[in-house]
């Protein structure tokens, strides 16, 4: 069984170095809101890992995408947040970064399917993200976005006896 609190907490801070790394002037508010009740999950732990690295890359991608352009006052921030309701684990990935129109939400968990230039993205993120978490888990991937606010990536986990 594993601490999904735990684990989503390590790859906050990996994804966050992973984007530090290549450009040391970014800053960036890590919010963490972790329900006291969620407990351990029966998951597969490298494969939630791949899906929260998924996720994390994504949503600090689009908040250091909307920094370039923004005027100053704008506060980069990646939040996660844990709750457990109706037998059932939730993950919430919620950035303040560029959005996503409807055009392209229609489309973002296509294989190959990418915004990126050529080297920042394969556009496989959130298609193995989608099969990882319903196919291999059970649970569903939800996607909430307003094109100039930002994007909430909503990962339902059923809790196993
Ligand atoms: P990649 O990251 O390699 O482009 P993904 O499958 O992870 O591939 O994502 C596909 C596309 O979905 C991205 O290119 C981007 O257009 C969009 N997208 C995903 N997550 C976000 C996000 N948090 N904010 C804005 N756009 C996003
Ligand atoms: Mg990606």
């Amino acid at each position: 069984l594993v601490d999904l609190n735990a684990l989503a907490e390590e790859y906050l801070k990996i994804a966050y170095q992973g984007l530090r790394a290549k450009d040391k002037s970014f800053n960036c508010e890590l919010k963490t809101d972790f329900g006291a009740e969620i407990g351990k999950v029966g998951v597969v732990p490298q494969e939630i890992g791949r899906v929260l690295l998924n996720l994390y890359n994504n949503a600090f991608y689009a908040v250091w995408e909307r920094q370039k352009a923004a005027p100053t006052g704008y506060q980069p921030t990646v939040t996660v947040r844990t709750t457990q309701v109706n037998g059932q684990v939730q993950i919430r990935i919620i950035d303040n970064g560029t959005g996503i129109s409807d055009s392209i939400k229609a489309k973002i968990f296509q294989p190959f399917f990418t915004t990126k230039p050529t080297g920042e993205g394969t556009g496989l993120g959130l298609s193995l993200s989608y099969d990882i978490i319903t196919k291999g888990h059970h649970g569903s991937l939800l996607v909430e976005s307003q094109e100039g606010k930002g994007t909430e990536f909503i990962i339902q986990l059923p809790t196993t006896h």
